[in-house]
């Protein structure tokens, strides 16, 4: 029998349909898968007890003929940043470990609305700070490819789950990066929707001006059918936009079909294609660009002489916003409560808690925030961060003037050594240079795997940027760029994958 694990969600979604396999096998598949593996990876904080309950409720209504959307049945992870009923919800942190919101995201209502079946709650860097789960208050997670490797963050839970197989689906969160960098050295599928293009109510707020929920799979076909489910108006989320969005699933199997980019002007900026990069990631980058010329598209090189101050830029507005989301924990309303030895004012008992409830990370970006937001030098760093977000948008919209989609490395270098950068914050934050200025603009980018880096046997991600609202672009080339390279392989990145050993 195929062992259900390895099947996308798309084909799962047909078997489903058909009757061929029940929710409550395909479930049952992932929950062994897990008990089996996540040992090792660690991408789970929390699992779900109603898994096979709701699997079965799903199967009986597929027996009775009720009218159900493409993706009911199948399983999903859930980054434990979204706020779930039923699940303990901790964004990583000692703070809320054990809390369980009195409501459910947006988006998960979304998932249950739509019959999907919700595993659990993934692991990630604490309040989504970091690039390699390293951050969660629960410790790490490990890289499917190499378990003495990080598996990026902060969605490293999502993306591991999804590389592992322990999952076909997954939700993130990319507030700079925290989707598509997990995604690249995972081999897995990651999309950054436009801002405002999925609600954010319920996600517990890292930079709300930066956040985005979206999807985190293993094919981009897959992404485009969450994406459809998770999309759309919410009245609860006042950034949410009000547009009607078209079928991403139908944009991305498109671009399988025609494999082509005829026509298409690919642009590559200058700046993200930088020799600060691993030699592997560069080499693989740029075999990428001959087979896209090769298939029809056009490529253009553009500049966008702003992207250098991004990360600067960005490290200023993320600790200013987050400095003032966090402070909500404050011992009385959420979570943790520690008392000062000996007693003490409210105030005492909010430092304590706070002390003993954030990690130095978390800790570090507060005071960074607090300090740039402070009356002298408000406008020395938040609004000079500010005016080079603006900059940046500017350098965004001449070069989607020359060019339909935007594509760059999703991260600079392969998955590195759990340990090796966790004393370095400069270092850590140097791994978003690539899809940090996505963020800041508010447009969509994706991330798919763009094969094995030559010198080290560990996956490389490609990314690709469209204009705000053109979400539909991505998976369309998106699906057509990842047919072409998966001809170029014979068979799909995360298939090379060493197997994992199983208890
Ligand atoms: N690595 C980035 C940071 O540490 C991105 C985080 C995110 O997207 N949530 O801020």
């Amino acid at each position: 029998m195929t062992d259900l694990t390895r099947l996308t969600a798309a084909e799962l979604s047909e078997k489903l349909a058909s009757r061929e396999v029940s929710s409550v096998e395909v479930t049952k598949a992932h929950l062994d898968r897990i008990a089996a593996v996540d040992g090792e990876i660690h991408a789970f904080l929390h699992i779900s007890k109603d898994a096979i309950d709701t699997a079965e409720g799903v199967d009986v209504l597929r027996r009775t003929g009720s009218p159900l959307g493409p993706l009911a049945g199948v399983p999903i992870a859930i980054k434990d940043v979204l706020c779930t009923l039923d699940m303990p919800s901790t964004a990583g942190s000692r703070i809320l470990e054990g809390w369980v919101p009195p409501y459910d995201a947006t988006v998960v209502r979304k998932l249950r609305d739509a019959n999907l079946i919700p595993l659990g709650k993934t692991n990630m860097d604490e309040f989504a700070m970091g690039s390699s789960t390293e951050h969660s208050a629960y410790g790490p997670t490990h890289n499917p490819w190499d378990l003495d490797r990080i598996p990026g963050g902060s969605g490293g839970g999502s993306a591991a789950a999804v590389a592992a197989f322990e999952t076909p689906l997954a939700l993130g969160s990319d507030t700079g990066g925290s989707i598509r960098q997990p995604a690249a050295v995972t081999g897995s599928v990651g999309v950054k929707p436009t801002y405002g293009g999925v609600s954010r109510y319920g996600a517990i707020a890292l930079a709300s001006s930066l956040d985005q929920v979206g999807p985190v799979t293993r094919t981009v076909l897959d992404a485009a059918l969450l994406h459809d489910v998770i999309g759309g108006h919410d009245p609860r989320d006042s950034t949410s936009l009000r547009d009607e969005w078209p079928s991403f699933a139908a944009a991305a199997r498109k671009g399988r079909e025609n494999m082509s980019l005829k026509g298409v002007r690919v642009g590559v900026v200058k700046e993200l294609d930088a020799p600060g990069f691993q030699p592997g990631v560069s080499q693989r980058f740029h075999e990428t660009l001959d087979l896209l010329q090769k298939n029809g598209a056009e490529i253009v090189e553009v500049s966008a002489p702003n992207f250098e101050y991004a990360v600067a830029a960005y490290y200023l507005i993320l600790p200013a916003e987050a400095s003032s989301n966090l402070a909500k924990f404050d011992s009385v309303r959420f979570g943790l409560r520690v008392n000062p030895v000996g007693g003490g004012t409210v105030e005492d008992v909010m430092a304590a808690t706070r002390e003993a409830g954030f990690g130095a990370e978390v800790k570090r970006r507060v005071i960074l925030g607090t300090y740039a937001l402070s009356a002298g030098y408000y406008d020395a760093y938040y609004g000079s961060a500010q005016k080079v977000r603006t900059l940046i948008q500017r350098d965004f919209a001449s070069a989607f003037a020359l060019a339909d989609i935007l594509i760059s490395p999703s991260a600079p270098t392969t998955a590195f050594k759990i340990g090796e950068k966790i004393d370095d914050p400069l270092a850590m934050y140097l791994n978003d240079v690539t899809t940090i200025p996505a963020n800041l603009a508010g447009i969509p980018g994706m991330g798919l795997p763009m094969g094995l880096a030559p010198e080290d046997g560990l996956p490389t991600g490609l990314q690709l940027m469209a204009p705000a609202r053109a979400d539909a672009r991505l998976y369309e080339h998106g699906a057509a760029i990842e047919a072409l390279l998966e001809e170029s392989w014979g068979r799909t990145l995360l298939s090379q994958a060493p197997e994992l050993a199983t208890r």
